[in-house]
């Protein structure tokens, strides 16, 4: 058993994956055989992901504010505090805060074999005003 009491540091949105300002927190990364990663998602309004996809798929669960996400093909669809998104392993998406609102997701995926989280394409092009 380990308690974790001391976070690591909050770590910026890199700018190729990510439009406006995202803060990341590392909630739990443990070691193998797990492959479990769990983040804190911090997106200040208008701040979204690029498009992407996950190996395994990734579990979305909206701690405070409200949000958008969108499957390729899909419509922008709405998320609020309470809402939980399944995204399928392989499924091109993008997360976000609205316009005008903050939004934190807690975020949770399964590392491939080879420690890759996310496959990560191009910019979001059609984000609302
Ligand atoms: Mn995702």
């Amino acid at each position: 058993m380990h308690i974790t009491r001391q976070r690591p540091d909050s770590r910026q949105g890199p700018a190729e994956n990510f439009t406006g300002t995202v803060w990341l927190d590392e909630i739990a990364a443990p070691a193998v055989p797990s492959r479990l990663r769990m983040f804190n998602v911090h997106f200040a309004p208008g701040a979204h992901t690029a498009w992407h996809t996950h190996p395994h798929g990734q579990v979305l669960h909206v701690l405070e504010g409200e949000g958008l996400v969108q499957r390729r093909g899909g419509d922008v669809e709405p998320i609020r505090a309470g809402d939980t998104v399944w995204i399928e392993p392989g499924e091109w998406h993008w997360h976000g805060a609205t316009p005008r609102t903050f939004m934190t997701h807690l975020a949770v995926v399964e590392a491939a074999e080879d420690g890759t989280t996310a496959q990560w394409h191009e910019h979001v092009t059609d984000y609302p005003a």
